[in-house]
């Protein structure tokens, strides 16, 4: 419906006639140049029309007769200069509004902050922040781990000074031994790794999908590295997991301590794992990190962050 606006010849008393200055402006010059057309003019500038203005659709027939070049009334510079700002606001405004539409439809849940968050989709732009939000609530951490399709069973709150453990399950999935406590958020985050991380990266390195993850546990009643005087360890709330290799269809054994340093795909996939934790987990420690990690992943769902 847009029409370009050519320079018409105005009655002497028309008044101002305003130059369009971007798409929507060519409204509020549209108003007065075709004043004589009603009915594709629904012009939200009142510049044009100090008589007729505010938004919608300006009069049409047969309700009114059509408006005169005599009706229309010259307007100030100020007025001017406020409809020019009204129709810039409203041009950002709905420029917005359709780019939000076209943002909606065609990118992918996982970058969309407000769409729901699912153990189906791939690791995105937004997901880092959807987890964060359901690790707030306990009640939406359940239920995106059954509707992912885990099994998950509450676990009893541990009161134990440093050591004490809330909002803890347990959850189905490929971990060895199996379903050990931790908590909901630290579950959500390792099914969230198995699925999208360990899972494409056996498949496409390796060729095989993954039957077990074996790990060295989650809860363990510490400070760092055990030693005093230092802050608890995640652990210590049930709130980390110390991986130590992958079990393959084909029976073969990927393990942290053997293959993470080979220049092999074995190798590769397991500095690939650990670097897709990153992108889920706060803090991921691997032998890149220290000797003490020489074995295993260390993947937790504290408030730090750190990728080593
Ligand atoms: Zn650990």
């Amino acid at each position: 419906m847009r029409r370009r606006l050519s320079r018409p010849t105005l009655p002497a008393n028309a008044g101002i006639q305003i130059e369009p200055k971007s798409v929507f402006a060519t409204h509020s010059a549209r108003c007065r140049v075709n004043i004589n057309r009603p009915g594709w003019i629904w012009a939200p500038a009142f510049a044009g029309e100090v008589g007729y203005w505010g938004v919608g659709r300006l009069p049409s027939e047969p309700t009114r007769p059509p408006l005169r070049w005599t009706e229309v009334k010259p307007v100030s510079p100020e007025i001017l200069a406020l409809a020019g700002l009204w129709t810039l606001l409203l041009e950002a405004v709905i420029a917005g509004m359709l780019l939000l539409i076209l943002v909606d439809r065609i990118a992918p849940p996982q970058d969309l902050p407000w769409k729901p968050f699912s153990l189906d989709q791939p690791i995105g732009l937004a997901t880092a922040s959807k987890l964060s939000r359901i690790a707030s609530d306990p009640a939406a951490c359940r239920a995106a781990l059954r509707e992912g399709g885990l099994t998950v069973v509450d676990q009893p709150e541990k009161d134990d000074g440093f050591c004490s453990t809330r909002d803890t399950v347990r959850a189905s999935g490929k971990l060895s031994p199996a379903a050990p406590v931790m908590t909901c958020p630290m579950a959500l985050r390792y099914a969230l790794w198995e699925r999208q991380v360990v899972a494409p990266a056996a498949r496409e390195r390796l060729g095989q999908p993954v039957v077990r993850i074996d790990h060295l546990g989650t809860y363990a009643c510490r400070t760092i590295y055990g030693r005093p005087g230092e802050r608890p360890s995640e652990h210590a709330r049930a709130n980390a997991l110390d991986i130590a290799g992958v079990r393959l269809a084909d029976g073969r054994r990927i393990t942290v301590v053997r293959d993470f340093r080979r220049d092999t795909e074995e190798g590769r996939f397991m500095r690939g794992v650990r670097d897709g934790a990153c992108r889920v987990f706060g803090v991921v420690l691997s032998p890149d990190y220290n000797a003490a990690h020489a074995d295993h992943l260390h993947l937790d769902a504290g408030r730090w962050t750190r990728c080593g």
